[in-house]
């Protein structure tokens, strides 16, 4: 039925790919396009190795995201309807762009983040709207788990529960162990940026900055754990208070274990962390893309990865005049995660929303041309498809998890 290109071939990738190819009534055909061809075969083989079954034809291309003239003559070779990105926050723009000029929809699982500036926000993609309007395209934002499921789960709130949303939280624990001494779970450069960022949140129409990792509480995370966790800005936080605007407050919350803090500390202390180039032996170096080349890569994590994820949302609120709280969330295996598609927890509860996502396009049951987040459309079918997927979603009511 639909002819996909997926552009990306590190963690995440490697997720959306093989749920495609289990889902191969709905995606017949994939191309897996990336910087280093390799990767993109290796997937196909793992494919062939473990989907054997799978009537979904793959086939594999190199491309340079960054260059659109290069994305456009991939495009039109290949004819896609649609176009996952599952490369980096630096690559949206190029590819939005080489989606408009070749009438192709598009979906990614990050906002767009200038290489040389640490900002990420969705003004940049919200200044496609009208284009992907007139053009009679779609472009799905943040469509991963947060962003992503988050939205959705906000959105399921909304729809079923309350009047109004209030207090919104949404908590991200990682519960598992890699036996690394220290790894970032997706791409290091964009998730050392973002944690390594002040924190940010919404009160009363205002984002209140703080300190990175300033502000924590034990949160207790249902079935897994209680962990410690650290308010952070998230990409969701932005679209969410306007989607939902009797939003008072919003706020991220996710896990770091001591032993994380005390590399990132001492790698920050370094100046290892700092996007600014310096110059080593003539040649212009970013010490973090440095460091990304020294640890291990996301999709190396999975062997052995042992415990859980727990990523959900509590919202309070109104209902009836009455005061309510309600919390949605998944709780997903990494060890469980490895044996269905050799991948870790991480890039599993991003890849399975973006192949979701997908599907939803091209069966046009979310469907409207613009741009959007996941938010503004119905959570019902999303959530169903999650419970289908990989992503059993759990409900609570009437506990108040984060004060
Ligand atoms: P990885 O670093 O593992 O993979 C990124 C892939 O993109 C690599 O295959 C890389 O190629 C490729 N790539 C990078 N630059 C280019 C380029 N210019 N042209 C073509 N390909 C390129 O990252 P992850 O898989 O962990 O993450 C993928 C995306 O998912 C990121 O944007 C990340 O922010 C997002 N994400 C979203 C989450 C969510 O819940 N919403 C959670 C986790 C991640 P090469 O191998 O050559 O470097």
């Amino acid at each position: 039925m639909a002819r996909v290109l997926m552009i990306g071939a590190g963690g995440v990738g490697t997720v959306v790919a093989k749920k495609c190819a289990q889902n191969d009534s709905v995606f017949t055909e994939l191309m897996i396009a990336s910087r280093t061809k390799a990767k993109c075969d290796k997937i196909a083989d793992e494919i062939k190795q473990y989907l054997p079954d799978s009537r979904t034809v793959v086939t594999t291309a190199k491309v340079d995201a960054d260059n659109v003239p290069e994305l456009v003559a991939l495009i039109n070779e290949y004819k896609p309807e649609l176009v996952i990105n599952v490369a980096l926050p630096y690559q949206d723009l190029t590819i939005m762009d080489a989606c408009l000029e070749t009438g192709v929809h598009y979906l990614d699982t990050a906002n767009y983040e200038p290489r040389d500036v640490a900002k990420f926000e969705y003004s940049w993609q919200w200044a496609y709207r009208e284009r992907f309007e007139q053009a009679g395209l779609m472009a799905l934002l943040g469509c991963g788990f947060d962003p992503g499921a988050t939205n959705v789960f906000t959105a399921y709130h909304a729809k079923h529960y309350f009047d109004e949303i209030h207090y919104l939280d949404i908590v991200d624990c990682n519960n598992g162990d890699h036996g690394k001494a220290f790894a970032t779970n997706f791409n290091p450069e964009i998730n050392i940026r973002e944690i390594t960022a002040n924190g940010r949140y919404y009160e009363n129409g205002q984002w209140v900055e703080t300190q990175p990792l300033e502000i924590s509480q034990d949160i207790y995370y249902p079935k897994v754990t209680t962990r410690k966790s650290y308010v952070l800005y998230h990409e969701e936080l932005e679209s969410l208070v306007i989607n939902f605007p009797t939003i008072k407050r919003a706020r991220f919350w996710m896990t770091f274990g001591e032993q994380y803090i005390k590399h990132l500390t001492v790698l920050q202390n370094i100046g290892m962390t700092s996007i600014e180039p310096i110059n080593y032996q003539g040649m212009q170096i970013a010490p973090l893309e440095f460091l990304k080349a020294v640890l291990p890569a996301p999709e190396s994590l999975s062997a052995g990865y042992t415990g859980q994820t727990c990523i959900g949302v509590q919202a309070k609120g109104i209902k009836d005049g009455k005061e309510v709280v309600h919390f949605v969330y998944n709780v997903k295996d990494h060890a469980e995660c490895h044996r269905e598609v050799q991948a870790q927890g991480v890039s599993y509860t991003t890849g399975v929303p973006a192949m979701i996502g997908a599907m939803l396009m091209v069966n046009k049951v979310w469907f409207k041309p613009g741009v959007y987040n996941v938010e503004e459309f119905d959570p019902d079918p999303f959530i169903a498809e999650m419970n289908k997927w990989g992503l059993p979603v759990d409900e609570l009511a009437g506990i108040e998890l984060v004060k």
